[in-house]
């Protein structure tokens, strides 16, 4: 019998989960979910986060080693940052024209604009202070936090990993410099290292099917607690919004990246979907670029057929700076808050919002939720209180799916095209 493609096992245990997590909210089990099913999820989550850090260290490592010259690094750089920035900037233009042209904050009704800011108080308080903290940084801060001084500090974290990406770069470069036959032994340690790291990937990959499922079924139960009919009312009364986030972010997929593909590659869309497949329904799964992170370089890499030189450098980056769907959601969210607040955002203030929401997207880190936090940043850019965020907190897990799928199919798609026009790209043949 053929084997089922991964895909479709993912698939599979996404739709058991959800199944599973409507039948749970709806029969009260709620303690059982978080005790014994949401756990295997955690371990899931974790172990591709474990495997971050490492897997882009050696992988970036050993393919700074092998670029010929420091000229092409940094070419590579160039157009990789220019893609990424001008397609964000394109996402959060289609979410502006959708969110004005369809108006939803007109459509929620009065009594439960005051039950949602009477609801989500509190959370939206919390949110608005960790912005705060992120807002007091000078204007070059982020570059200062690119540079660590000490490894280990950055190793640490996955939230820093453009810290590991430096280092990675800067010992690259360091092992070019050096003569051949020292820099022999580091370089086969770091292949052999990277090898064992990409099977690492296949093997927790065997889990991805039942983490999924766990992840899903715990999701729906911290969303809906052991009442499903509070959800069903709020998504009745944000529908709207959720339309105009869900068009914008598929507008932007099936429109920028179809055209990305089209104008640096000849990568049929088919392959292209069927290889990228695992990563974007583990980053729906997981909310989580980051930790989709390791499935996106091997999609690319095995499925996709990009080299590893131009993944291991496009891909990390991408993770952390390049967020289009969080940029199209942070723009609709904006100004369905201000709508609902019955607040006019004229041309510059709109204006404002495509730079500050291109700039937060590359400030948002790649893990759940994070996008709202620097959705703070943008209302106080265009002057709305950012008390506010209450609106849209009890429907952001579900839109954080999607727009994280979103993220990382664009770091994929910009992989594609870099590749292709470094030649390396081999696209693989279709079955
Ligand atoms: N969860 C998103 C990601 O990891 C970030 C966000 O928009 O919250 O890509």
């Amino acid at each position: 019998m053929k084997k089922l493609p991964l895909h479709w096992k993912i698939i599979i245990g996404l739709t058991l989960g959800l199944i599973y997590g409507v039948i749970g909210a709806s029969a009260g089990w709620g303690a059982f979910t978080t005790d014994w099913i949401a756990p295997f999820g955690i371990i899931f989550m974790r172990l591709l986060k474990l495997i971050a850090v490492p897997l882009v260290l050696a992988s970036l490592i050993t393919g700074v080693a092998s670029l010929s010259d420091l000229k092409k690094l940094s070419r590579i750089g160039g157009k990789t940052i220019s893609i990424y920035i001008a397609t964000t900037a394109i996402s959060v233009s289609i979410g502006l024209v959708i969110v004005n042209g369809l108006n939803p904050g007109d459509k929620v009704p009065e009594q439960m604009k005051i039950k949602l800011q009477q609801t989500y108080e509190q959370d939206a308080t919390s949110r608005t202070g960790s912005a705060q903290a992120v807002k007091d940084r000078g204007p070059l801060q982020a570059i200062v936090d690119m540079v660590p001084s000490n490894f280990f500090d950055s190793a640490s974290s996955n939230r820093n990993m453009l810290q590991v990406v430096f280092v990675a770069i800067f010992l690259g470069i360091g092992l070019i410099q050096v003569p051949k036959e020292k820099a022999k032994p580091v370089l086969d340690f770091f292949e052999g290292f990277n090898d064992i790291i990409i099977k690492l990937v296949d093997i927790i990959m065997l889990m991805a099917p039942y983490g999924v499922f766990a992840l899903i079924a715990q999701t729906i139960n911290k969303v809906a607690g052991d009442d499903l009919s509070q959800v069903m009312e709020l998504l009745g009364a944000l529908g709207y919004y959720m339309l105009a986030v869900i068009l914008g972010l598929i507008l932007h997929m099936l429109g920028t990246y179809t055209a990305v593909l089209k104008l640096f590659s000849k990568m049929p869309l088919k392959t292209f979907y069927k290889g990228i497949a695992p990563a974007q329904l583990l980053a729906f799964s997981t909310s989580s670029s980051g930790a989709t992170l390791p499935v996106t370089m091997e999609c690319c890499e095995e499925n996709l057929g990009v080299s590893e030189e131009v993944s291991s450098f496009v891909l990390p980056l991408g993770a952390t700076i390049n967020m289009d769907g969080t940029a199209l959601y942070q723009a609709v969210a904006a100004v369905f808050i201000a709508q609902t607040l019955g607040m006019e955002l004229n041309l510059g203030a709109q204006l404002t919002i495509i730079l500050t929401a291109v700039l937060a997207s590359i400030g948002t880190a790649a893990v759940p939720g994070a996008g709202i936090i620097m959705l703070v940043i943008i209302l106080e850019a265009v002057g709305v209180p950012s008390a506010g965020i209450a609106l849209i907190l009890g429907v952001d897990r579900i839109l954080d799916m999607i727009r994280t799928t979103v993220n990382v199919t664009g770091d994929a798609s910009v992989a594609i095209a870099v590749a292709s026009t470094e030649n390396q790209l081999v696209i693989p043949k279709q079955s």
